[in-house]
């Protein structure tokens, strides 16, 4: 393959050309209810030239890899239709590696009947755990892709990337009330991942039945205690978004709001994005550029330290590439994502954090949200109250409002101890979604947030 793309990126006249071909499998199975909603399995081949010439793209996607030589052309000409300026990108030294996925329990030696016996078990777990209990969703995906990225700098590397998931999701009915219990797991590590689940089915069940008798919280503002998975969430949709460079350098008002060196959070608040920690969804050696990914401090301190630039954007702003210019595929461009974005420990214990609040909220994971510039709303998946330093009855319909920056200045204790919590899902943005993503953080507390209820 090396020799297939070095021969056709010979042929491309363009100042910067690069192919990236993926061969992806995936498989997946999904419950809705008693039913099997769907099962089944793809294999595809494709790939993608990316070419720069005069600061404009051209790209031509391929599902045929006998005419490489004629898409770098496509490419060449594409590029040559729009560029009218100066093409920048940052330098990189360039590498030639092979990264091998190492899964204890390879999913593609698992059969798709096993698969789906696996979660059909998770499944009727949830479905016979109590009478409440009005139906299921559980679903299984997994995808095993390999990359030959190659590029004119003389950058060749081949990546493989597993992944693999299971999501539980409980529905229980007492007339109007509908109430809904969440869980899921993914990583990179093998199949053994989402073996092994039936506490996490009866856990997403019970907590669905729970939340029947629970009240709503009371609005008003709280001080608010954030759980692990809460905190890496609002590390990511936040504030991680707003720095992401792409979406910095293309509005201005973000550029005023975002100077690196001023002060953002409480001295307490840290906040890194790293491609590189063992195990995460979002952990790649190197991005779909060939750059090395790394740790990124995005605050350090309380201060805005950082940002995330593909080699584009880097170089647009006179700052160093950090390695995250992801695509989901290769149908797609490389555009400035996130990989693991946390917020890091502090040195509070928990029982610190709850001792002294008469009146508060521990709001824990999430189950949707929405963010607009600064402003966010996030839905909980649940909370209780803490009265007189102490957690207190279960809350449903918690969702936590505010902005941004008034909120990291309003977090006053970090806890001591960092999760990440090995969920679902991912990312979404210009219509590259889900990409895999790790978040996570430790317990965090935050001063006067508003709290929506009803
Ligand atoms: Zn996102």
């Amino acid at each position: 393959m090396r020799e297939r793309i070095e021969k056709a990126l010979r042929k491309s006249d363009a100042e910067y050309t690069e192919i990236r071909i993926e061969s992806v499998s995936t498989s997946s199975a999904h419950f809705r209810g008693e039913e099997l909603d769907n099962i089944g399995s793809s294999k595809t081949l494709g790939g993608i030239v990316r070419t720069l010439v005069k600061g404009g793209w051209g790209y031509a996607t391929f599902n045929d890899l006998s005419n490489l030589e004629i898409r770098v052309k496509e490419a060449c000409e594409s590029a040559k239709l729009v560029g009218k300026g100066e093409s920048k990108l940052a330098e990189v030294e360039p590498v030639v590696d092979e990264i091998t996925a190492t899964l204890e329990k390879d999913f593609r030696n698992v059969s798709l009947s096993e698969k789906k016996s696996v979660i059909e078990e998770y499944n009727e777990i949830i479905l016979h755990y109590d009478d409440k209990i009005e139906t299921s969703t559980v679903g299984y995906n997994d995808s095993f892709r390999k990359v030959w990225y190659g590029n004119s700098e003389g950058t060749y590397i081949e990546d493989e990337r597993p992944d693999v998931g299971v999501m539980l999701s409980a529905t229980a009915r007492e007339g109007d009330n509908v109430q809904r219990g969440f869980e899921s797991v993914a990583g990179g590590a093998g199949f053994q991942i989402i073996e092994g689940l039936q506490e996490k089915a009866v856990a997403a069940a019970r907590r669905a039945v729970d939340l029947l008798s629970a009240a709503p919280v009371t609005g008003g503002q709280y001080t608010v205690i954030i759980n692990p998975k809460l905190s890496g969430v609002f590390a990511h949709e936040a504030f991680g978004h707003l720095s992401e460079s792409d979406f910095v350098y293309e509005n201005e008002r973000m550029k005023e709001l975002m100077v690196l060196g001023k002060r953002i959070g409480s001295d307490m608040v840290n906040i890194i994005d790293d491609g590189n920690i063992l195990g995460l969804r979002g952990t790649h050696k190197y991005d779909d550029e060939g750059v090395k990914t790394r740790k990124n401090y995005l605050i350090k301190d309380g201060i805005l330290a950082g940002r995330l630039h593909s080699r584009e954007t880097a170089a647009k702003m006179g700052e160093e590439p950090t390695g995250n210019a992801r695509a989901i595929s290769y149908k797609h461009q490389p555009i400035v994502r996130m990989t693991n974005t946390y917020i890091d420990k502090g040195n509070a214990g928990f029982q610190d954090m709850i001792k002294d609040v008469n009146l508060g909220l521990y709001a824990i994971d999430m189950v949707g949200g929405q963010t607009s510039m600064e402003m966010f709303t996030f839905s909980a998946a649940y909370g209780y109250m803490i009265r007189e330093g102490e957690i207190a009855e279960l809350v449903r319909d918690v969702v936590l409002t505010g902005n941004v920056f008034e909120t990291l200045m309003h977090i006053d204790m970090v806890g001591d101890t960092v999760e990440f919590p090995p969920a679902g899902g991912g990312c979404g943005k210009g219509g590259q979604a889900p990409l895999p993503v790790g978040f996570g953080g430790p317990c965090v507390r935050i001063q006067n947030v508003v709290v929506g209820g009803r």
